[in-house]
């Protein structure tokens, strides 16, 4: 390529939105354009990043044998009702309706589509495992769309999604997506951590975030630095809250006489600092048949946190005490709690006290909690009120710095991270709402098995930057960088030596297949430097009259502090 026909366009300084360097390098060195909140163009330098990535996954993948294809951005909504998540999904789905008034998604993910293909294409035993992926552009109407590519709402995502005969090969086939992703990030160039999260109510423990590790990463991961412990904070809060637990059900064979509540007054039932409790309280429901015996019972952990807003507040979902647990917002536990008559109070109840089931966010300032015996129980407990206002970093938790690691092996140690990846064992959410199923060797119909897989493609270029950085802008890995070499000659328009051996070492370059890009532009080398500083090209080649002469060209990859002399007839060989 040459710059003369490609598309440069750089920044002095960043647009006073871009709060993260990722998102103020990436403006500065025209890889995109602000269209609206949460919505860039891809400028040609940042398009050829996004391509590199993307061929990096397509590669893995199709080497741990997935197989591409191409779902639509508009998806009909009657597939999504048939799975309940038209109505479910809150207003981060983008609903649309067309001419005849027919409603329609933009697709935010691509579950319910990938399973329909699925129930009219894999119909025996002998089609499975598959494993069918595509990359496609992703809508996520975001409360809080920012820093750039990490939180947009158009977003370009690789989702790929296993169908398997039963729970033994979905295991596989999740370990088999698990090492592409591990070899997928390696090949970036990032320096990531794969991290166990939440499995949400189909419990075990097949759920991982890849997280890039960068200061300003929105995500807070747990892990022990002498052992190969690592989940993400919620995970890591919700099992270590369960551990504190057991001092605290003790605790509430004696609970006081019932009345108002308030957080400090559950803190003190439950036996834990205020400061924890309000940043996780529990609640349990009981499930009971006619003759009101337990027949299923759900934890819920609520987390606050944040601005109090309780639309906002965290909750998990702990079934059976054991397997995992999911976050839902506020809305969705009401909805829980407000279709079927419900029980609530801590864990440990054996005569649960029934709630009413009439409950809205307006009157989630009424709980009851703390029962252990009809009666015992505090009645008006607000979650919301009473709250110190937590600090995100130095939010007081159920997991801190130096706890001993829950494998035993050594302490806690916290970092933050972006979540580039996330890999999930689903079950048969899916294949049963939507009766995907498969004949087996008895002619049996069974519901597939199936995971699904997710890369951020555009979030990584801002995790990059975030992790690969100086002063003077991005500092790009190799495999991704928007060209490997830029080739730049101080004079080319005075000097015809300089443009013959500029130009040939540029072809020659191109020959053996390197990304390579020659600055024809005659910008003063100040400006020339400062630019490929800033765009991150990682290495580069200055050819000038001066060096020519004594036989020489300087080098300098984009980490060194100074440059090299090469011989001219040794250049392409460094590069290769
Ligand atoms: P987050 O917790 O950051 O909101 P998520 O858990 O909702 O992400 P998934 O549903 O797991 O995201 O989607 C798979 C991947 O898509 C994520 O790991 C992330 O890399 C990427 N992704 C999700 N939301 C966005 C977004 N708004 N902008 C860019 N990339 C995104
Ligand atoms: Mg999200
Ligand atoms: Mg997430
Ligand atoms: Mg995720």
């Amino acid at each position: 390529m040459k710059a003369s026909n490609f598309f440069i366009s750089t920044l002095k300084e960043a647009p006073a939105d871009a709060e993260v360097v990722s998102h103020k390098l990436m403006m500065r060195a025209g890889m995109i354009k602000r269209l609206g909140a949460g919505i860039y163009n891809y400028m040609p330098m940042g398009l050829r990043v996004i391509r590199k990535v993307e061929n990096i996954v397509r590669e893995e993948m199709n080497r741990a044998g997935a197989v591409e294809l191409l779902m639509p951005v508009v998806q009909p909504a009657e597939l999504w009702q048939e799975t309940g998540r038209f109505d479910k999904m809150g207003p981060e789905l983008l609903r649309v309706k067309d001419r005849h008034d027919r409603d329609f998604i933009i697709q935010p993910t691509s579950e319910e589509v990938v399973t329909d293909i699925a129930r009219q294409e894999l119909r025996s035993y002998k089609q499975l495992p598959k494993n069918f992926y595509h990359i496609q552009t992703k809508f996520r109407d975001e409360r809080r769309p920012r820093f750039g590519v990490m939180r947009g709402r158009e977003f370009t995502m690789k989702d790929a999604y296993s169908f398997d005969r039963d729970k033994e090969a979905a295991g596989r086939s999740y370990e088999n997506m698990y090492a592409a992703y591990c070899k997928i990030f390696d090949r970036l160039g990032l320096q990531y951590r794969a991290v166990a999260a939440d499995t949400g109510a189909i419990g075990g423990d097949r759920s991982h975030e890849f997280q890039v590790i960068a200061d300003t990463g929105e995500d807070a991961i747990i892990y022990c630095p002498t052992s190969d412990y690592a989940a993400n904070i919620e995970l890591a809060e919700a099992v270590a809250l369960l551990a504190s637990r057991a001092g605290a059900t003790a605790a509430l064979a004696k609970t006081p006489t019932p009345g108002k509540a308030t957080c400090a007054d559950v803190a003190e039932l439950l036996q834990l600092p205020l400061a924890q409790t309000v940043k996780s309280l529990v609640l349990a429901t009981d499930e009971t048949d006619d003759k009101g015996i337990i027949t299923k019972s759900t934890v819920w952990l609520l987390l606050v946190r944040g601005d109090h807003d309780l639309n906002e507040v965290k909750a998990g979902k702990l079934e059976g005490f054991k397997g995992g647990f999911r976050f839902a917002t506020v809305p969705e536990i009401i909805e829980h709690f407000g279709t079927k008559p419900g029980y609530l109070g801590p864990i440990g109840l054996k005569k649960p006290v029934k709630i009413v089931a009439d409950r809205t966010v307006a009157n989630m300032a009424d709980f009851v909690c703390g029962a252990n015996e009809v009666d015992f129980h505090y009645t008006g407990v607000n979650w919301g009120r009473d709250l110190p206002e937590p600090d995100f970093v130095a939010d007081i938790r159920n997991v801190v710095a130096g706890d001993p690691s829950p494998d035993g092996k050594g302490v806690l140690a916290i970092q933050r991270g972006i979540e580039v990846g996330h890999v999930f064992y689903l079950g048969t959410k899916y294949s049963a709402a939507m009766k995907a199923n498969f004949l087996d060797e008895a002619g049996k119909p069974q519901p597939m098995e199936m995971g699904c897989y997710g890369i951020g493609v555009t979030r990584i270029l801002g995790a990059a930057i975030e992790q690969n950085h100086d002063e003077r802008g991005i500092v790009w890995p190799d495999a991704i960088a928007p060209f490997t070499v830029v080739v730049c000659p101080i004079g080319m328009d005075r000097s015809e030596e300089v443009k013959t051996a500029a130009t040939k070492l540029y072809e020659e370059l191109l020959a053996l297949g390197i990304d390579v890009l020659l600055d024809d532009r005659g910008e003063r080398p100040g400006a020339m430097f400062a630019d490929w500083e800033l765009i991150g090209v990682p290495h580069r080649v200055v050819l000038s009259d001066r060096g020519l002469k004594e036989g020489t060209v300087e080098y300098q990859g984009r980490r060194d502090a100074e440059a090299t002399k090469l011989a001219v007839a040794d250049v392409v060989g460094h590069l290769k």
